[in-house]
Order: structure tokens, then sequence, then C-alpha cells
């Protein structure tokens, strides 16, 4: 997957920002005349089978840039590209079959679905890839009990704590069966010891699967535990991107050098 010089404005007048720009116009000018620039420049490559953590302060413009990656949000400029396949662009049905076969989304508040069951919700992803009921519930099943969930399957989530909660996000994540994850503070929500757990869960079934994951977190232990890469973002910029090694001991401003101060 890759990310080239990708920029975001939110704001009603697209059109005309996108022809200024073409115009010479600078990005961080049409801001205020335009919108809210969220992403004003950031370009980076996953490689296939590595967690990319992309770390920031909250309001850096980490959600917007991951919902570029699956076309929730509409690039307004640069390129986005996924197995080959230029994002930007891209009719609405290629999205929405991109988004069902290739890539799942887990979200910080979960966005289960309330009237379902844990195991209709983890078959969801399968259902509407068109699956059939007993295969669609056999491999529910199968990641109910990976997730240590075994014997909620007919509970709803309103039952289930927040950490349960979020374990029956990711294992519907895991059974759709799709090769990425964008995964947008999806453990923030949780307390602390729970939180760790699901981060070596992860790790444990992103190792044995080869997913490609796109993780985005505030929190920098978080990152550093499980980056295998990660780009910190400021203001709509990635400033610095490396390994946790790299970021830890080059950082490569004060900015970064700063975040960095506090890891346990
Ligand atoms: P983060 O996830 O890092 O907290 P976001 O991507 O949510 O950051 O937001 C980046 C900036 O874009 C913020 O200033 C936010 O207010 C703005 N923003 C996000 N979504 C919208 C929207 N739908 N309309 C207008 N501004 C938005
Ligand atoms: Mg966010």
């Amino acid at each position: 997957m890759s990310v080239s010089n990708v920029f975001k404005i939110f704001g009603r007048r697209q059109k005309e920002a996108v022809k200024r720009l073409r115009n010479g116009a600078k990005r961080e000018d049409l801001t205020t005349a335009f919108g809210t620039a969220a992403v004003i420049d950031a370009s980076f490559e996953v490689q296939k089978g590595e967690i990319f953590v992309v770390m920031g302060l909250s309001g850096s413009g980490k959600s917007t840039l991951i919902r570029m990656l699956n076309g929730l949000n509409p690039t307004t400029e640069g390129s986005v590209k996924v197995f080959g396949t230029e994002v930007v662009g891209l009719p609405i049905p290629e999205l929405r079959e991109l988004r069902r076969d290739r890539m799942s989304m887990v979200f910080q508040h979960f966005a289960l679905l309330p009237h379902r069951t844990v195991i209709d919700n983890v078959a969801y992803g399968l259902e509407i890839q068109g699956v059939g009921l007993s295969e669609r519930q056999e491999t529910a099943r199968h990641w109910i009990e990976r997730v240590g969930l075994a014997g909620w399957e007919d509970s709803l989530p309103g039952e289930l704590s927040g950490g349960m909660q979020q374990r029956v996000g990711l294992a519907r994540a895991f059974a759709a069966g799709t090769d990425i994850l964008l995964m947008d503070e999806a453990f923030s929500a949780l307390d602390p010891l729970i939180r760790r757990e699901m981060q070596e869960q992860l790790v444990e079934l992103q190792r044995e699967l080869g997913k490609t994951i796109v993780f985005i977190t505030h929190d920098l232990n978080e990152a550093m535990f499980l980056g295998d890469r990660i780009a910190v973002m400021r203001d709509g910029r990635i400033v610095q991107q490396g390994t946790p090694n790299d970021i830890l001991t080059d950082p490569a401003n004060d900015y970064v050098a700063q975040f960095v101060q506090d890891v346990d």
C-alpha cells in the first residue's frame, strides 16, 4: 500500500480549492479560505505483513488519513494505492468492494451492531461478502474462540464489557479474512491491563496470519510496542518515520524528541 503527497481539505468548495492548487496555490493557504486542511502532506509505503503505526496528538489528522486509505474520506489531492489499485477517484461500487474484500476497519468505539448477537456481529463481514450461513457461523465461532469469547456467541454487545466488545471488533475484522486491517485508536478506550492484553493478542494473530495493519494511536508506548515502523504526524504532516528504535534514538526534530521523552 502506498500513499503519496495526500492532501485532504474539509469544506464545501472542494472543486474550487483543487483548481487553485493546480494554479499553484499552496495547500496551507487554502485552509482558511476553503475549510479545514486535516491532512496537508503525507507519504509513506506500508509493506505487506507489517504493523505500520501512525502516531500523533489529537487533531493531527490521523483519522482523516486512515479513512483516506479506504476512501471513506475522499482525498482532495495525491495518490493512495492499495494492491496496485488507485483508490483516489475510484467509483463507489469498487470502493465498497475494496472495503468488503480487502481491508477491514476496527474503530475506537467498537461500532458493533447493538441488536445483533456476538456471533452475528463477527459474521457480519462474511455476510456482506455473500458467504452462506453455516460457513460464516463456523468461521465466526472459530474467531470468537480465538479472541477468548467462547460461550458469549448469543449475547448482545451491550451485555459485554468494553474490552470484550473490542474483542468482538477484532474477531469481526479477522473473520472477514481481509489482508489489510485499519485500526483507528482501537485500544484507546480500554483500561491499561486489558489494553496490553489486546496489544499482545493483536501481535500474535498478526504474526501468525501475516496481516498488514495500519494502526493509529496517540500513545507512544502503544506505538513502540506494536509498530514495525512508526510515522509521527503533526498538524497534518508526517514529520518522521522509521523503526521504533530510529524514532527513540534519533528523533528528527524537537517535536518528536518531546514525544519520546515519556516512553516507559
Ligand atoms: P486525529 O484523528 O489525529 O485526532 P482528525 O483526522 O480527526 O485528527 O482531525 C484533523 C483535523 O481535521 C482536526 O482539526 C479536525 O477538527 C478536522 N476535521 C476532521 N474531520 C472533519 C470534518 N468532517 N469536517 C471538518 N473538519 C474536520
Ligand atoms: Mg482520530
